[in-house]
């Protein structure tokens, strides 16, 4: 590889947020010379590879947050891409099912965050609409959200490319970028393929995004905290037991827990997940423990003030985790014909949350601008539903940079 190449900007990280900043910069400013480098052989093969496949609507997130509105205007974005791109979707619609009086409050609480982020369509039906939308399902009151879809976001992840390279646009696969040096004229990345110059860069790095910013010179606010989703399917014979997906009132401080149906776009019902801490940043298995990502982990102070203060969320986790029928008896609480010979195991995830010092879980999305670097810090879900919309604010934040030729 040519050390001088010299690029206006140089996106690190090709998954789904990496991919949509690099298109959008890509096809805003034709001429300028952009970069996006991935460490390993293809893109997507991380968080954007293994998510759920769910087009989210926005309704669990804080009012005014960049989550909200830009689940909203992302969702619907997505939808208008993949219809432009030909890439199959469904608007399929969701329920948030109320087995329990006590899950009310909870519930009536989503339809007011609904109702304050701009969600179309959101109604609360009882137990016979309950069982129009979804026979099987059992509740005493549930949230229908029609706007819910699902897609598969790794096609959306390589039509991002494919529009990224059109437009003039390079991606370098197995280019791990080690370290970022700043030189007089721009920026030096070191990366296993040799050296890459760039005046400006963007770090994209999911699960490793502290280590990526840290490398191109930040002092991250906060540490990526690993957690494990697993899952299980129903069996073929079984996919009727669920039409569209089915979600139980989830604590809006851990939207991504408590077991739920999601049918994907292949057809297959995906049940699940756990969310178990991952003993490795790309760890999908139990067995899968990298000493290095641990200790670094453990000598943070957040972890134990988190592990302090959600000890009994992580420890049911893992039990469910390591219990299948604990798993089934979650689930009989919203589809009661579920058994587990019905289920077999699937694949699982590794999502990638910061969390500061104080222990706390970082729910918004966060991007921090410096003069010549953009960091991505935090892209929880819904992320992947947002990508148009992050990428969009993130080609915004460097707009200058590529139109004044700085
Ligand atoms: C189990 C699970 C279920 C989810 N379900 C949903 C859902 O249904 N809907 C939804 O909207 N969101 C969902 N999400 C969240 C969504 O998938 C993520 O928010 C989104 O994919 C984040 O994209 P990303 O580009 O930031 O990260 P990633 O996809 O992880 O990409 C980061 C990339 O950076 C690369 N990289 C890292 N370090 C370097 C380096 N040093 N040099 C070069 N490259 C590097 C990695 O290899 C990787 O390709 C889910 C996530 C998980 C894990």
């Amino acid at each position: 590889m040519n050390a001088d190449t010299a690029f206006d900007i140089a996106v690190v990280g090709g998954g789904i947020v990496g991919l949509s900043t690099a298109r959008t910069l890509a096809e805003r400013h034709p001429g300028a010379r952009i970069a996006l480098l991935e460490k390993e052989a293809d893109v997507a093969q991380h968080q954007t590879g293994h998510n759920s496949g769910v087009i989210h609507s926005g309704i669990y997130y804080r009012p005014g947050s960049l989550r909200a509105r830009m689940a909203v205007e992302g969702s619907a974005r997505m939808m208008a891409f993949c219809e432009e791109q030909d890439i199959p979707f469904d608007r399929c619609g969701k329920v948030i099912v109320a087995t329990r009086e006590d899950q009310l409050p909870a519930l009536a609480e989503l339809e007011r965050r609904a109702a304050a982020n701009g969600v179309p369509g959101v109604r609360m039906v009882g137990p016979e609409e309950l069982a129009d939308l979804e026979p099987h399902a059992t509740g005493i009151q549930a949230l229908h959200v029609p706007s819910a879809g699902i897609v598969n976001y790794s096609l959306v992840a390589q039509a991002y490319r494919q529009r990224f390279e059109q437009a003039g646009g390079e991606v370098r696969t197995n280019a791990k970028v080690i370290a970022v040096a700043e030189e007089p004229r721009g920026l030096r990345l070191e990366t296993v393929q040799g050296d890459v110059r760039s005046k400006h860069v963007i770090t994209c790095g999911g699960l490793f995004a502290d280590r990526v910013s840290a490398a191109a010179g930040l002092k991250p606010p906060v540490k990526i905290a690993p957690f494990r989703g697993e899952y299980y399917e129903l069996v073929p014979e079984k996919r009727y037991l669920t039409r569209n997906l089915i979600y139980p009132v989830a604590n809006p401080a851990f939207p991504f827990l408590g077991v739920h149906f999601t049918r994907r776009i292949n057809g297959a019902i995906e049940v699940g997940p756990n969310a178990v801490f991952a003993f490795k940043r790309q760890g999908y298995r139990w067995r899968d423990v990298s000493v290095g990502d641990t200790l670094e982990i453990l000598g943070y102070a957040g972890f134990w003030r988190m592990s302090a203060r959600y000890w009994r969320t992580g420890l049911g986790e893992m039990y469910r985790s390591l219990y299948k029928r604990a798993m089934v008896r979650e689930l009989q609480k919203l589809v009661p014909a579920v058994t587990g010979a019905d289920l077999v195991r699937a694949g699982a995830g590794v999502r990638a949350q910061a969390l500061d010092r104080q222990g706390k879980l970082i729910e918004d999305f966060h991007i921090v601008r410096e003069a010549r670097v953009i960091h991505v810090l935090n892209a929880p879900s819904p992320a992947a539903t947002a990508s148009l919309s992050i990428g969009a604010a993130i080609a915004d934040m460097a707009a200058g940079w590529v139109a004044a030729g700085a």
